[in-house]
This record gives C-alpha cells, structure tokens and sequence, in this order.
C-alpha cells in the first residue's frame, strides 16, 4: 500500500511567545479529505502545554496542503491543540478567532499581512561583518546586489515552496536592514490568512535550515539606529470595500484608538523596542492615524482616500505576532 508522509504542525505553549513545533506521521494509502487525517497526540510536557505526570495533548487538523519539500502525496498538516477531553487548550488561539469568524462572518473581513524577517548566520544578521556593522541603511529596501542584499537564494527559494503548496502569496521584498526581507500573504479571510501565515512560517524556517541559517521573527533584531521587524496588518470589511467606505474606515480607526492598549497587548512580545516612533512608526504610547502616513499607527492607503473605499494598514503588530490574535481583536473591535 502506498505511504503519505503528514507533517502534523501546531504551536506550542513556549512564553512570551508560542513557537512551531511538528512532528511526521506516515498514513497508508491516500488522502482525499481532511477526513483521512487522524487525531494524534504529543507530550505536553516537553512543550509547556501539559505537566508530566499527565502529559498527553491532542492535535486535532483543520487543514493541509501538499509538502513542496518532500514533494509527491506528501502534507503538510496545520493542527489546534486540544486537551484529552476534546475541549480546546489554553495555548490553542485559533478556537477563539474561529468562534470571533463565525459571529461576523456577514462582515466579509479580509486580511493581507506583511510578514518581516531577519536571517541570521549564528549571531550577526547574515551578511553582515563578524563582530561589526555594514554601511548605514539606506541602499539596502528593495536593492540588488551582492553588497545591498543577502539571502536571495534562500528568499527565492521560500517563495517558491510556498506557492508549490497553494499559499496565497502576493510579494516579496528586501528590507531596510540588511539581511531582513518580507513577504505577504493575502488577502484572504481571518482563519486562511492566519493559517496560511503559520504554515509559510514553518517553511521559512525549515527552508533556512538547508542552508545553515536562522530565521528570526523578534521585533528588534539589532539594538540601535536599524528598522525592526513588523507584520503590517491589512484589513477591510465588506462595507469598507463598497461606495462609502472610506467612512467605516475612518469610524473603525476611532474605535482602535479607544482600545488601543488592549491591541498593543496581543501585538507580539518586545514590540516596545520597535514601537519607538523612530524608524516608519509610531511610539508604542501613541494613537494615530493618517493617509498615507508610515508615522501613524494605522495607514489609510493613499488609493483608499482617492478612491473613497478600500482598506486601512494596521502598522502595530509585530513581526513574532500570532495572527490568530491579531485578527481576532481587529474583527472585534471594528465590527462589535
Ligand atoms: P506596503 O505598501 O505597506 O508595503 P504591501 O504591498 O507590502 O504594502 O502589502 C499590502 C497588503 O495588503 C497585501 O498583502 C495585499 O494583499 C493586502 N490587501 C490589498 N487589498 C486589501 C483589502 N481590500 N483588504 C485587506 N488586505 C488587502
Ligand atoms: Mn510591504
Ligand atoms: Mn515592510
Ligand atoms: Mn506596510
């Protein structure tokens, strides 16, 4: 009988930020829904999710796409967390964002997010000097050339996979700071867009492994006068996209603003090191937003202003931010 190699993925309870782990489960014969899938455990214990003496979690998939590194009938598996008794576990976001879609699911919400990255050669930032700095930014975002940009080969590569496994990519790019690159995913709805960003996470990293290089989602990589790394958040609602939009954009930008905290909470970790107001943001103390403003903490894009409909840019949330979250609050705080 043939054999599917299923590479289960979820994410752990690691503090303050949750991690990918995964694990391969070989399945015989094929797989035609996710049906096919069967519910599989791990031990708790080792990932901050359960106490030893009763360890075991289950991973329950709720969706997959076809593995482009092992390639054939081969999968790749996202998975929620859930205890023993089928409830959901405490470190499983992605219940809520379900629960929060179902609610409004008549708001038509999309997301497109900008997911920055560094890559790393052991400590330094790859490219960069051992124990020193490259020239100061400025030639680096969106530059060509073997002294303007590092890591293409890996870049190109990730692009490539994960348009071989059906993601909703829209663009890659090279970053202010050399050795930091982004690429976007959407717009898609909240549970795709959220799920997507996951899985292209995963292959970013086990991507870079074949080349001996680390990849980082940490806000602030280098201490000092380089840009962080953010996850530009994209966001609109049917009735933002239709004649008169521009309107809810604007009253959704005054509902942000009251709950400012609230959202800085579910941001991501160490985001106060990038929130600065140096470097195309807004200090993490501040609300404020603005047409084509990269100072503000939510753009309207120069096109939806014109236009008098479109989306608005939520320029907060980190690059290590759990999507999950992210779109969560952003639904209910602009919808409810
Ligand atoms: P920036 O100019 O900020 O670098 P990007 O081109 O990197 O912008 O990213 C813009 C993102 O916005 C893309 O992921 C795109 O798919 C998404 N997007 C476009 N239209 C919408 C929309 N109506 N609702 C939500 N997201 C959208
Ligand atoms: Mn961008
Ligand atoms: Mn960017
Ligand atoms: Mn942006």
């Amino acid at each position: 009988m043939s054999k599917v190699k299923a590479e289960y993925i979820w994410m752990d309870g690691h503090e303050p930020t949750q991690k990918l782990r995964s694990k391969t489960k070989v399945i015989d014969g094929s797989l035609s829904s996710l049906n096919d899938l069967p519910i599989w455990s791990f031990d708790g214990s080792s990932t901050n999710q359960a106490a030893g003496d009763n360890s075991d979690c289950m991973l329950q998939p709720i969706s997959y796409v076809s593995d482009p590194i092992r390639g054939g009938d081969d999968v790749l598996v996202m998975c929620e967390v859930m205890n023993a008794d089928g409830s959901f576990h405490s470190t499983n976001t992605r219940a809520h964002l379900r629960e929060v879609d179902k609610k409004f699911k008549d708001q038509e919400s999309w997301f497109g997010i900008e997911q920055e990255y560094t890559l790393f050669q052991g400590r330094v930032p790859l490219g960069w000097p051992e124990g020193g700095y490259p020239a100061p930014q400025g030639p680096f975002y969106c530059g060509v050339g073997a002294d303007e940009v590092y890591g293409r080969d890996i870049v190109e590569e990730h692009l490539e996979l994960c348009l071989d496994a059906g993601l909703e990519i829209s663009g890659i790019n090279a970053e202010v700071m050399p050795g930091q690159w982004e690429y976007q995913v959407g717009p898609l709805g909240p549970l795709d867009v959220a799920d997507q960003l996951w899985i292209s996470r995963w292959l970013l990293y086990r991507i870079a492994e074949d080349y001996g290089v680390s990849a980082t989602l940490h806000p602030k990589p280098v201490k000092g006068d380089w840009n962080g790394a953010g996850a530009h958040t994209n966001f609109s609602t049917k009735s933002m996209r239709n004649d008169g939009g521009l309107k809810v954009i604007e009253s959704a930008c005054e509902s942000l603003g009251k709950k400012h905290d609230k959202h800085i909470a579910v941001y991501g970790a160490h985001n106060e090191e990038r929130l600065t107001g140096l470097h195309e943001t807004c200090s993490i103390q501040d609300f404020r937003y603005g047409v084509s403003d990269r100072g503000a903490s939510i753009r309207i894009p120069m096109a939806t202003a014109n236009d008098g409909k479109g989306y608005l840019e939520d320029r907060r949330p980190s690059a290590n931010m759990d999507p999950y979250k992210v779109c969560s609050i952003l639904i209910e705080t602009t919808c409810g």
